[in-house]
């Protein structure tokens, strides 16, 4: 090395960071829509970085001090949009990286929203319900400059949940007075929607229901496997089997079940308190469930679990991405090599915030939808998501993943241009 004392590394590739790897796709579609090297740089940055110090008295009078995190993606097509999450792993380049794929999946739904997340880095098990709201309090009167329902709306995300989401609307109210939009996923006795909470597990199902249709199979009687049994996967699991569809096997972090001829999910009652738990069907290897030979897979669970490793052994012809970034990029290459469709995300998983764009219009309209306008709503707008991610794949003969960055950076890159933010 030519510093004494310091050992040059060893690591034969610095590894992407999340925030580049999210860059890289969106300079691959901007390349294929001939956009400039200039245009495409501008739609990578973040607009706005907030990082706040959070101070915590906890017990026996210790000061204990949490960094807080807003990052303001884009603001281009409408207020920006996304969740806070409590996890001891969040740092700022994760942050950032999510506020932006939260600006690609608000434009491939086409939705009147830009890209936010938000974050605290701590382990949520760690505080008590009292600090839990004291932390989420906190957060909101050192972020509320930036926040409000016509710059920037929260929502629940890992570690963080509805109740929470009441509490940041009520300091929210405290500083600005009534606006139920400023938040969703509040509870539903609060301003929060009917259906929000199943959205994302449903909207899963309606593109699962579409690529079937594509790849010119009925979805009636096609069998699916879930990895993950939380909010995303349960629901997904109750939509497919309403819609037709045989679920044979569901796992979570206790174990996995298998039967052929699927499960009455509309029987178990919620919260299921551990699959494991379960009559109905034989236990199987967690690890087995996702190379089961099924019409469809759908991890649910975590990012990460279909790797170069085990990404050979995948037999389902479709995988629908219901978690966020399940699959490794080398693995996606391999399941491409192979024929198998997987339906990206950005787009599997926008059910979420659609019924967020829901609860929004609801709230700042002060008017509450039934349950089925909702559902009706929802199912419409992810299959028109699905058909033209679809189209463009068509169109440019390339994967889903692609086409969906390609619809998304057009929608962002001619509302930039057209706003006037270029000089
Ligand atoms: P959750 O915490 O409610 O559920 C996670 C489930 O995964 C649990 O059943 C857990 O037991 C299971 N699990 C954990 N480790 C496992 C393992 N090794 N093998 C099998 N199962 C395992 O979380 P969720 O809200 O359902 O979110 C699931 C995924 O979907 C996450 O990647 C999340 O980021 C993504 N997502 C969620 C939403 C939403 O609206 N909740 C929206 C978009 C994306």
């Amino acid at each position: 090395s030519p510093y004494p004392g310091i050992m040059e590394s060893t690591d034969p590739v610095t590894p992407l960071s999340a925030f580049d790897e999210v860059n890289s796709s969106v300079r691959a579609a901007a390349s294929v829509l001939g956009l400039s090297d200039d245009l495409a740089h501008a739609l990578c940055e973040p607009e706005r970085e907030v990082s706040v110090s959070l101070n915590l008295r906890r017990d026996g009078g210790r000061i204990e001090v949490l960094k807080g995190y807003r990052v303001q993606h884009s603001g281009v097509r409408g207020p920006r949009k996304g969740g806070i999450r409590f996890h001891p792993s969040v740092d700022l380049d994760e942050v950032r990286a999510l506020a932006s794929l939260m600006t690609w999946k608000t434009a491939i739904i086409d939705v009147p929203f830009g890209g936010a997340k938000g974050g605290i880095t701590v382990d949520p098990s760690s505080l008590d319900e009292h600090e839990q709201e004291e932390v989420i309090r906190r957060w909101t009167r050192a972020m509320v400059h930036v926040l409000g329902p016509h710059r920037d709306i929260p929502a629940p995300d890992m570690g963080t949940n509805a109740k929470m989401m009441g509490w940041l609307m009520d300091e929210y109210h405290r500083i600005e007075g009534f606006e139920p939009g400023c938040v969703t996923g509040k509870p539903t006795e609060l301003f929060g929607a009917p259906g929000r909470e199943e959205a994302t597990g449903r909207g899963v199902v309606g593109v699962t229901l579409a690529a079937l249709r594509r790849s010119g199979r009925e979805p009636e009687g096609a069998t699916v496997a879930i990895q993950g049994f939380g909010n995303v996967g349960h629901f997904a699991a109750r939509a497919a089997t309403e819609a037709g569809l045989r679920v044979v096997a569901i796992s979570d972090v206790t174990g996995a079940r298998h039967t052929p001829y699927g499960f009455d999910i509309a029987s178990l009652t919620r919260p299921v308190t551990s699959v494991s738990e379960l009559t109905t069907g034989e236990p199987m290897d967690p690890d087995e469930l996702l190379g089961l030979e099924v019409d469809v897979l759908i991890p649910a669970a975590l990012g990460g679990v279909i790797t170069s490793d085990n990404a050979a052994a995948i037999s389902a012809p479709l995988v629908v991405e219901a978690a966020n970034h399940p699959v490794t990029a080398e693995a996606d290459e391999i399941l491409h090599r192979a024929g198998i469709t997987v339906v990206p995300d950005i787009l599997a998983n926008a059910g979420g915030v659609l019924g967020s764009y829901f609860e929004w219009t609801q709230n700042i309209q002060q008017f509450r939808w039934s349950l089925d306008r909702f559902r009706s709503e929802l199912d419409a707008r992810m299959a028109t998501a699905f058909d033209t991610v679809a189209s463009m794949s068509n169109r440019y003969g390339c994967d889903l993943r692609r086409a969906a960055f390609i619809v998304a950076v057009r929608r962002v890159a001619d509302a930039f241009v057209l706003r006037g933010q270029v000089l």
